[in-house]
Protein backbone atom coordinates (compact mmCIF):
# COMPACT_ATOMS: atom_id res chain seq x y z
CA UNK A 1 0.00 0.00 0.00
CA UNK A 2 1.68 3.29 -1.17
CA UNK A 3 0.69 6.65 1.14
CA UNK A 4 2.68 9.65 1.49
CA UNK A 5 4.08 10.47 4.24
CA UNK A 6 2.57 12.28 6.12
CA UNK A 7 -0.38 10.27 5.95
CA UNK A 8 1.43 6.98 6.61
CA UNK A 9 2.39 8.67 10.27
CA UNK A 10 -1.33 8.92 11.04
CA UNK A 11 -2.18 5.90 9.45
CA UNK A 12 -3.02 2.93 11.97
CA UNK A 13 -0.59 -0.22 11.89
CA UNK A 14 -1.92 -3.74 11.17
CA UNK A 15 0.84 -6.39 11.49
CA UNK A 16 0.29 -9.82 10.69
CA UNK A 17 2.38 -12.35 11.87
CA UNK A 18 2.34 -15.40 9.31
CA UNK A 19 5.17 -17.70 11.30
CA UNK A 20 2.50 -16.89 14.87
CA UNK A 21 -0.05 -18.55 12.20
CA UNK A 22 2.58 -21.48 11.11
CA UNK A 23 3.01 -22.01 15.05
CA UNK A 24 -0.53 -22.22 15.77
CA UNK A 25 -1.17 -24.73 12.52
CA UNK A 26 1.98 -26.75 14.26
CA UNK A 27 0.45 -26.99 17.36
CA UNK A 28 -3.12 -28.51 16.02
CA UNK A 29 -0.97 -30.60 13.68
CA UNK A 30 0.84 -32.13 17.02
CA UNK A 31 -2.27 -32.45 18.49
CA UNK A 32 -3.24 -34.88 15.97
CA UNK A 33 -0.43 -36.79 14.70
CA UNK A 34 -2.90 -39.61 13.16
CA UNK A 35 -4.68 -37.03 11.09
CA UNK A 36 -4.74 -34.08 8.33
CA UNK A 37 -5.15 -30.80 9.69
CA UNK A 38 -6.87 -28.66 6.64
CA UNK A 39 -6.88 -24.66 7.31
CA UNK A 40 -10.11 -23.12 7.18
CA UNK A 41 -9.09 -19.60 5.15
CA UNK A 42 -13.16 -18.48 4.87
CA UNK A 43 -13.59 -15.09 4.81
CA UNK A 44 -10.61 -14.07 3.31
CA UNK A 45 -8.76 -16.23 6.30
CA UNK A 46 -11.01 -14.27 8.94
CA UNK A 47 -9.77 -10.90 8.03
CA UNK A 48 -6.35 -11.30 7.70
CA UNK A 49 -5.82 -11.94 3.73
CA UNK A 50 -6.23 -15.52 2.53
CA UNK A 51 -3.51 -15.35 -0.06
CA UNK A 52 -0.68 -14.83 2.25
CA UNK A 53 -1.97 -16.61 4.94
CA UNK A 54 -2.70 -19.74 2.72
CA UNK A 55 0.48 -18.99 0.69
CA UNK A 56 2.47 -19.22 4.46
CA UNK A 57 0.17 -22.50 5.37
CA UNK A 58 0.92 -24.27 2.40
CA UNK A 59 4.79 -23.73 2.99
CA UNK A 60 4.33 -25.34 6.03
CA UNK A 61 2.85 -28.19 4.80
CA UNK A 62 -0.68 -27.84 5.04
CA UNK A 63 -2.67 -29.59 2.14
CA UNK A 64 -6.48 -29.19 2.54
CA UNK A 65 -7.91 -25.25 2.93
CA UNK A 66 -11.82 -24.76 3.42
CA UNK A 67 -13.65 -21.45 1.89
CA UNK A 68 -17.42 -20.84 2.20
CA UNK A 69 -17.81 -19.65 -1.19
CA UNK A 70 -17.13 -20.46 -4.46
CA UNK A 71 -15.75 -16.53 -4.86
CA UNK A 72 -13.36 -16.83 -2.27
CA UNK A 73 -11.77 -20.48 -3.95
CA UNK A 74 -9.33 -18.20 -6.43
CA UNK A 75 -7.36 -16.78 -3.76
CA UNK A 76 -6.42 -19.56 -1.99
CA UNK A 77 -5.81 -21.77 -5.45
CA UNK A 78 -3.72 -19.53 -6.54
CA UNK A 79 -1.75 -19.38 -3.06
CA UNK A 80 -1.19 -22.99 -3.00
CA UNK A 81 0.20 -25.14 -4.96
CA UNK A 82 -1.55 -26.94 -7.79
CA UNK A 83 -4.23 -29.71 -7.41
CA UNK A 84 -4.44 -28.68 -3.46
CA UNK A 85 -8.17 -29.55 -2.74
CA UNK A 86 -10.16 -26.24 -1.96
CA UNK A 87 -13.54 -27.25 -0.25
CA UNK A 88 -16.83 -24.58 -0.24
CA UNK A 89 -18.48 -25.01 3.19
CA UNK A 90 -21.30 -23.61 2.49
CA UNK A 91 -22.77 -25.96 -0.85
CA UNK A 92 -23.57 -25.83 -4.15
CA UNK A 93 -26.11 -23.34 -5.24
CA UNK A 94 -28.41 -24.71 -7.67
CA UNK A 95 -26.74 -24.20 -11.19
CA UNK A 96 -23.09 -23.37 -9.93
CA UNK A 97 -21.69 -26.44 -10.62
CA UNK A 98 -20.28 -25.60 -14.06
CA UNK A 99 -18.45 -22.86 -12.22
CA UNK A 100 -17.58 -25.19 -9.32
CA UNK A 101 -16.31 -28.02 -11.57
CA UNK A 102 -14.24 -25.01 -13.94
CA UNK A 103 -12.70 -23.80 -10.28
CA UNK A 104 -11.84 -27.34 -9.69
CA UNK A 105 -13.45 -26.63 -6.32
CA UNK A 106 -14.63 -29.65 -3.88
CA UNK A 107 -17.92 -28.60 -2.75
CA UNK A 108 -19.42 -29.96 0.80
CA UNK A 109 -22.95 -31.54 -0.68
CA UNK A 110 -25.35 -30.40 2.12
CA UNK A 111 -28.46 -32.14 0.52
CA UNK A 112 -29.24 -34.58 -1.78
CA UNK A 113 -30.75 -32.36 -3.82
CA UNK A 114 -27.01 -30.77 -4.47
CA UNK A 115 -25.77 -34.69 -4.40
CA UNK A 116 -27.73 -35.17 -7.79
CA UNK A 117 -26.63 -32.23 -9.19
CA UNK A 118 -23.05 -32.56 -8.61
CA UNK A 119 -23.48 -36.28 -9.72
CA UNK A 120 -24.46 -35.06 -13.02
CA UNK A 121 -21.08 -33.53 -13.79
CA UNK A 122 -19.31 -36.66 -13.30
CA UNK A 123 -17.68 -38.44 -10.97
CA UNK A 124 -16.07 -35.71 -9.11
CA UNK A 125 -14.65 -35.38 -5.99
CA UNK A 126 -17.07 -34.13 -3.22
CA UNK A 127 -17.18 -34.07 0.65
CA UNK A 128 -21.12 -34.71 1.96
CA UNK A 129 -22.35 -33.16 5.40
CA UNK A 130 -24.31 -34.51 7.54
CA UNK A 131 -26.22 -32.81 10.39
CA UNK A 132 -25.27 -34.28 13.98
CA UNK A 133 -27.80 -31.91 15.68
CA UNK A 134 -26.16 -28.02 14.78
CA UNK A 135 -29.52 -27.74 12.63
CA UNK A 136 -27.30 -25.67 10.63
CA UNK A 137 -26.41 -27.61 7.39
CA UNK A 138 -25.85 -31.21 6.32
CA UNK A 139 -28.28 -34.05 4.96
CA UNK A 140 -30.77 -34.09 7.63
CA UNK A 141 -31.68 -37.71 9.58
CA UNK A 142 -34.46 -38.37 7.10
CA UNK A 143 -32.05 -37.93 4.00
CA UNK A 144 -29.36 -39.66 5.87
CA UNK A 145 -32.40 -42.55 6.11
CA UNK A 146 -32.30 -42.41 2.15
CA UNK A 147 -29.34 -42.42 1.43
CA UNK A 148 -28.76 -45.60 3.63
CA UNK A 149 -31.52 -47.37 2.11
CA UNK A 150 -30.11 -46.51 -1.25
CA UNK A 151 -26.33 -45.96 -1.03
CA UNK A 152 -25.80 -46.31 -4.80
CA UNK A 153 -26.76 -42.41 -5.06
CA UNK A 154 -23.31 -41.42 -3.97
CA UNK A 155 -22.16 -44.24 -6.86
CA UNK A 156 -21.91 -40.67 -9.08
CA UNK A 157 -19.46 -38.54 -6.88
CA UNK A 158 -15.91 -39.17 -5.22
CA UNK A 159 -16.61 -39.12 -2.01
CA UNK A 160 -13.37 -37.97 0.08
CA UNK A 161 -15.10 -37.11 2.94
CA UNK A 162 -18.47 -37.52 5.36
CA UNK A 163 -18.14 -34.39 7.58
CA UNK A 164 -20.10 -32.53 10.47
CA UNK A 165 -19.59 -30.24 13.02
CA UNK A 166 -19.67 -29.33 16.72
CA UNK A 167 -22.04 -26.25 17.61
CA UNK A 168 -20.52 -26.22 21.48
CA UNK A 169 -16.76 -27.02 20.79
CA UNK A 170 -15.97 -24.06 22.75
CA UNK A 171 -17.58 -25.18 25.59
CA UNK A 172 -15.78 -28.23 26.27
CA UNK A 173 -18.00 -29.36 29.42
CA UNK A 174 -21.02 -29.38 26.64
CA UNK A 175 -22.47 -32.56 26.81
CA UNK A 176 -23.78 -32.12 23.09
CA UNK A 177 -19.50 -32.70 21.97
CA UNK A 178 -20.06 -36.27 22.96
CA UNK A 179 -23.45 -36.63 21.74
CA UNK A 180 -22.85 -35.14 18.43
CA UNK A 181 -19.45 -37.35 17.89
CA UNK A 182 -21.45 -40.15 18.85
CA UNK A 183 -24.26 -39.62 16.73
CA UNK A 184 -22.06 -38.66 13.67
CA UNK A 185 -20.03 -42.02 14.19
CA UNK A 186 -23.18 -43.66 14.20
CA UNK A 187 -24.58 -42.39 11.34
CA UNK A 188 -20.72 -42.68 9.26
CA UNK A 189 -20.98 -46.81 10.28
CA UNK A 190 -24.00 -47.51 8.20
CA UNK A 191 -22.53 -45.38 5.00
CA UNK A 192 -20.44 -46.50 2.54
CA UNK A 193 -16.63 -46.23 4.11
CA UNK A 194 -15.30 -42.55 3.43
CA UNK A 195 -12.69 -40.35 5.84
CA UNK A 196 -14.28 -38.44 8.51
CA UNK A 197 -13.81 -34.81 9.23
CA UNK A 198 -15.57 -33.35 12.70
CA UNK A 199 -13.42 -31.40 14.10
CA UNK A 200 -12.96 -26.98 14.22
CA UNK A 201 -10.46 -25.55 16.40
CA UNK A 202 -12.37 -25.79 19.75
CA UNK A 203 -12.80 -29.90 18.93
CA UNK A 204 -8.94 -30.24 17.87
CA UNK A 205 -8.67 -29.35 21.39
CA UNK A 206 -11.41 -31.67 22.87
CA UNK A 207 -8.83 -35.14 22.10
CA UNK A 208 -8.59 -37.42 19.88
CA UNK A 209 -11.64 -39.23 19.92
CA UNK A 210 -13.52 -35.71 18.75
CA UNK A 211 -10.74 -35.36 15.45
CA UNK A 212 -11.28 -37.92 12.53
CA UNK A 213 -9.35 -37.82 9.74
CA UNK A 214 -9.24 -34.47 8.49
CA UNK A 215 -9.31 -31.61 11.22
CA UNK A 216 -10.94 -28.25 9.97
CA UNK A 217 -9.37 -25.31 12.45
CA UNK A 218 -9.89 -21.81 11.95
CA UNK A 219 -9.76 -19.14 14.65
CA UNK A 220 -6.63 -20.79 16.38
CA UNK A 221 -4.30 -20.62 13.63
CA UNK A 222 -5.25 -17.00 13.60
CA UNK A 223 -4.38 -16.26 17.89
CA UNK A 224 -7.75 -17.22 19.04
CA UNK A 225 -8.82 -18.56 22.06
CA UNK A 226 -10.42 -22.13 20.91
CA UNK A 227 -11.47 -22.60 24.58
CA UNK A 228 -11.13 -21.10 27.59
CA UNK A 229 -8.30 -21.19 29.08
CA UNK A 230 -6.55 -22.69 25.71
CA UNK A 231 -4.01 -19.57 24.55
CA UNK A 232 -2.79 -19.50 20.97
CA UNK A 233 0.08 -17.39 19.44
CA UNK A 234 -1.00 -13.85 19.19
CA UNK A 235 -1.28 -13.13 15.64
CA UNK A 236 -2.18 -9.19 15.26
CA UNK A 237 -1.15 -6.10 16.11
CA UNK A 238 -2.64 -2.94 15.69
CA UNK A 239 -0.80 0.42 16.04
CA UNK A 240 -2.80 3.58 16.21
CA UNK A 241 -0.86 7.28 16.63
CA UNK A 242 -2.78 9.69 18.76
CA UNK A 243 -3.71 12.66 16.21
CA UNK A 244 -4.47 14.82 18.68
CA UNK A 245 -4.51 15.65 22.52
CA UNK A 246 -6.39 17.95 25.20
CA UNK A 247 -6.79 18.86 28.49
CA UNK A 248 -10.55 18.91 29.49
CA UNK A 249 -12.08 20.52 31.95
CA UNK A 250 -13.79 19.09 35.32
CA UNK A 251 -17.63 18.32 34.10
CA UNK A 252 -17.39 19.21 30.42
CA UNK A 253 -18.81 16.28 28.60
CA UNK A 254 -16.78 14.79 25.43
CA UNK A 255 -17.26 13.29 21.65
CA UNK A 256 -21.21 12.60 20.52
CA UNK A 257 -23.61 13.21 22.81
CA UNK A 258 -21.08 15.13 25.82
CA UNK A 259 -20.75 12.19 27.82
CA UNK A 260 -18.49 11.08 30.27
CA UNK A 261 -18.13 14.28 32.29
CA UNK A 262 -15.48 13.81 35.22
CA UNK A 263 -14.56 15.34 38.29
CA UNK A 264 -11.91 16.27 37.86
CA UNK A 265 -9.82 18.03 34.64
CA UNK A 266 -8.35 15.06 32.23
CA UNK A 267 -6.02 14.54 29.71
CA UNK A 268 -7.86 13.36 26.56
CA UNK A 269 -6.65 11.91 23.14
CA UNK A 270 -7.98 11.06 20.32
CA UNK A 271 -6.71 8.35 17.43
CA UNK A 272 -7.89 7.94 14.02
CA UNK A 273 -9.66 4.57 14.56
CA UNK A 274 -13.33 4.06 14.97
CA UNK A 275 -16.18 1.74 14.01
CA UNK A 276 -15.88 2.56 9.96
CA UNK A 277 -12.26 0.45 10.87
CA UNK A 278 -14.27 -2.28 12.76
CA UNK A 279 -13.45 -0.71 15.92
CA UNK A 280 -16.77 -1.59 18.02
CA UNK A 281 -19.05 1.11 19.12
CA UNK A 282 -19.94 -0.71 22.14
CA UNK A 283 -16.64 -0.30 23.34
CA UNK A 284 -17.56 3.50 24.25
CA UNK A 285 -16.92 3.57 27.62
CA UNK A 286 -15.44 -0.33 27.92
CA UNK A 287 -12.83 -1.06 26.37
CA UNK A 288 -9.20 -0.42 26.77
CA UNK A 289 -6.45 0.69 24.76
CA UNK A 290 -2.36 0.60 26.15
CA UNK A 291 -0.31 3.93 26.01
CA UNK A 292 3.53 2.82 26.72
CA UNK A 293 2.33 -0.14 28.59
CA UNK A 294 -0.51 1.52 30.75
CA UNK A 295 -4.06 0.70 30.61
CA UNK A 296 -6.03 3.70 29.45
CA UNK A 297 -10.10 3.45 29.01
CA UNK A 298 -12.01 4.36 25.50
CA UNK A 299 -13.85 7.22 27.14
CA UNK A 300 -16.92 8.69 25.16
CA UNK A 301 -19.08 7.26 21.90
CA UNK A 302 -16.64 6.04 19.90
CA UNK A 303 -16.73 7.92 16.56
CA UNK A 304 -17.23 6.28 12.44
CA UNK A 305 -13.60 7.88 12.48
CA UNK A 306 -11.96 8.19 15.88
CA UNK A 307 -12.52 7.66 19.49
CA UNK A 308 -11.41 9.10 22.31
CA UNK A 309 -9.09 7.84 25.47
CA UNK A 310 -8.04 9.05 28.25
CA UNK A 311 -4.31 9.38 28.54
CA UNK A 312 -3.93 11.34 32.39
CA UNK A 313 -2.11 8.68 33.95
CA UNK A 314 0.64 8.23 31.13
CA UNK A 315 3.35 10.90 31.88
CA UNK A 316 5.05 12.83 29.17
CA UNK A 317 5.50 12.88 25.49
CA UNK A 318 4.17 9.40 25.53
CA UNK A 319 0.83 11.01 25.33
CA UNK A 320 1.02 13.69 22.76
CA UNK A 321 0.31 14.10 19.16
CA UNK A 322 2.14 11.01 17.18
CA UNK A 323 2.35 8.71 20.00
CA UNK A 324 1.78 5.04 19.53
CA UNK A 325 -1.17 4.00 21.16
CA UNK A 326 -1.75 -0.18 21.46
CA UNK A 327 -5.14 -1.50 20.66
CA UNK A 328 -3.79 -4.90 19.70
CA UNK A 329 -0.65 -6.66 21.05
CA UNK A 330 0.85 -8.04 23.83
CA UNK A 331 -1.10 -6.44 26.12
CA UNK A 332 -4.91 -6.79 24.64
CA UNK A 333 -5.10 -10.01 22.75
CA UNK A 334 -8.55 -10.08 20.35
CA UNK A 335 -10.10 -11.99 23.11
CA UNK A 336 -9.47 -9.55 25.61
CA UNK A 337 -11.54 -7.01 23.75
CA UNK A 338 -14.23 -9.36 22.20
CA UNK A 339 -15.06 -9.64 25.85
CA UNK A 340 -15.12 -6.22 26.61
CA UNK A 341 -17.48 -6.01 23.42
CA UNK A 342 -19.35 -8.69 24.22
CA UNK A 343 -19.19 -10.69 21.47
CA UNK A 344 -16.48 -13.53 19.78
CA UNK A 345 -12.88 -13.17 18.38
CA UNK A 346 -14.24 -14.10 15.12
CA UNK A 347 -15.82 -11.00 15.14
CA UNK A 348 -13.05 -9.01 15.73
CA UNK A 349 -10.75 -9.91 12.93
CA UNK A 350 -13.12 -10.43 10.30
CA UNK A 351 -14.36 -6.94 11.46
CA UNK A 352 -10.58 -5.47 10.98
CA UNK A 353 -10.70 -2.28 8.93
CA UNK A 354 -9.57 -1.61 5.22
CA UNK A 355 -8.03 1.54 6.12
CA UNK A 356 -5.22 0.07 8.29
CA UNK A 357 -1.54 -0.17 6.61
CA UNK A 358 -0.86 -4.05 6.86
CA UNK A 359 2.15 -5.27 6.85
CA UNK A 360 3.15 -9.33 6.60
CA UNK A 361 5.96 -10.56 8.83
CA UNK A 362 7.68 -13.87 9.07
CA UNK A 363 7.37 -16.74 6.23
C1 LIG B 1 -15.89 -21.83 10.21
C2 LIG B 1 -15.91 -23.33 10.24
C3 LIG B 1 -14.83 -24.05 10.78
C4 LIG B 1 -13.70 -23.39 11.53
O1 LIG B 1 -14.18 -23.06 12.82
P1 LIG B 1 -13.25 -22.45 13.96
O2 LIG B 1 -14.13 -22.42 15.14
O3 LIG B 1 -12.86 -21.10 13.49
O4 LIG B 1 -12.08 -23.35 14.11
C5 LIG B 1 -14.84 -25.43 10.64
N1 LIG B 1 -15.88 -26.07 10.05
C6 LIG B 1 -16.96 -25.41 9.58
C7 LIG B 1 -18.07 -26.17 8.97
C8 LIG B 1 -17.01 -24.02 9.67
O5 LIG B 1 -18.09 -23.37 9.22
Amino acid sequence: MTACTSERMAMTRLTIDLDAIVRNYRRIVALAPGSAVAAVVKANAYGLGAAPVAAALAAAGCRHFFVAHLSEVAAVRDAAPAGTPIYVLNGLAAGAEAECAALGAIPVLNSLVQLAAWSAHGKRPAVLQVDSGMQRLGLSPPEVERLIEDPGLLAGIDLRYLMSHFACADEPESPANAWQRDRFATTCAQLPSAPRSLANSGGAFLGPDYHGDLLRPGIALYGGDPQPGVTMAPVVTLIADIIQTRVVPAGAGIGYGLTAPADTDRVIATIGVGYADGWPRRLGGRGSAFVGGIRVPIVGRVSMDSMLIDVSDVPGEARLEGAPVELLGPHQTIDDVARDAETISYEILTQLGSRYARTYIGS
